[in-house]
């Protein structure tokens, strides 16, 4: 490595070179998607429905029409409400004798609620996630063009 090579780089300013990328910090993008704001510039809606992501920030123009999110959402939402509801049944039974019915009253609408709480901020901490790491679409090339692989 040269001692003149980061010298070269910084006399020549800010990168025009169309292959230059914008650093994308993952673990920020992750949580503006999970708190349901652009992964992109944190200030407008990722969601213009329950689960329906806007095409374009009303923001920063970002596309999200083409993000691939699919299964990953309601996979790590049922996997996370499984250990959590789960665990609370066990404890509960070793406090205590509930008769059937009981279980029901408590568990199902437990398990509803977090689903439903936890579904929308997952989808987007995974749509900031596909964004951070430039996944289906997200490369900054050519956004709205398919991509060649
Ligand atoms: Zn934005």
């Amino acid at each position: 490595m040269s001692a003149q090579g980061p010298a070269r780089l910084e006399l020549g300013g800010p990168r025009k070179d169309a292959t230059a990328l914008e650093p994308r910090p993952l673990g920020q993008a992750m949580l503006r998607g999970f708190l349901c704001k652009c992964p992109h510039c944190g200030s407008a809606p990722l969601f213009n429905g329950f689960l329906r992501s806007v095409d374009h920030c009303a923001a920063c123009g970002e596309a999200y029409h083409h993000h691939r999110a699919d299964d990953l959402p309601p996979y790590l939402t049922i996997f996370i409400v499984g250990h959590i509801v789960i665990a609370l049944f066990m404890g509960v039974e070793e406090i205590g004798d509930l008769p059937l019915w009981a279980h029901l009253a408590i568990w199902v609408p437990l398990t509803s609620i977090f689903t439903l709480g936890l579904l929308r901020p997952i989808k987007g901490a995974t749509i900031g996630l596909q964004w951070a790491l430039r996944m289906h679409g997200f490369s900054g090339r050519g956004e709205d063009e398919p991509q060649d692989h």
